[in-house]
């Protein structure tokens, strides 16, 4: 068998230690692993798709040596489902946090496997630490100058603070 690409997609708007933690485990079950940065969602993302990927790249340079998969940080602006073909992968990463998540989760992982049924979606909880972090909530309290050092790292908490002047 050749080697197993699995993609993990999302806004990362910014990226979290939630997100980081589903990184490194997501490298344990892949060979491969390629982070895939959603362009444009409708969601109206705070960061510009260049912070949010330069932000990843210094949050997860730890993960490139750890021994396990190898990680590539790519942007994308098409379907899911067809950016996975091209870039030969076979396993959707997905995070799960509270039951909130699994709603939407599921309903997207259905039609994905609907429209391509080759692709398996793998959900992965994070550490009880991580799990109930967010990037919205995090933004939020951001902004409103709380303390927001246990959910992101130093970095990410410093462009944070950079951008809304706290
Ligand atoms: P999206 O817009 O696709 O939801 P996000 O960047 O918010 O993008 O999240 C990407 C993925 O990471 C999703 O599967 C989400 O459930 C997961 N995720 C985000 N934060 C956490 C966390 N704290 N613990 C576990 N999974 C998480």
């Amino acid at each position: 068998m050749g080697e197993r690409i699995g993609i993990y997609p999302g806004t990362f708007d910014p990226v979290t230690l939630g997100h980081t933690d589903i990184i490194s485990r997501a490298q344990k079950v892949v060979d491969k692993l390629v982070i895939a940065v959603a362009g444009n969602d409708g969601k109206g993302p705070l960061f510009p798709m260049t912070e949010r990927v330069a932000l990843l790249e210094e949050d997860i340079a730890p993960l490139r040596t750890n021994g396990h998969a190898t990680i590539e940080i790519v942007s994308f602006d098409k379907l899911l489902v067809n950016f996975v073909t091209d870039v030969g992968a076979s396993v959707i990463v997905r995070g799960l946090r509270a039951v909130s998540d699994f709603e939407y989760e599921f309903q997207m992982a259905a039609m994905n496997a609907r429209m391509q049924p080759d692709v398996e979606t793998i959900f992965l909880m994070a550490s009880d630490r991580y799990q109930f972090i967010s990037s919205r909530f995090v933004k939020e309290i951001a902004r409103l100058d709380g303390d927001i050092s246990h959910f992101v790292s130093p970095a990410v908490a410093a462009h944070l603070k950079q951008h809304f002047g706290t």
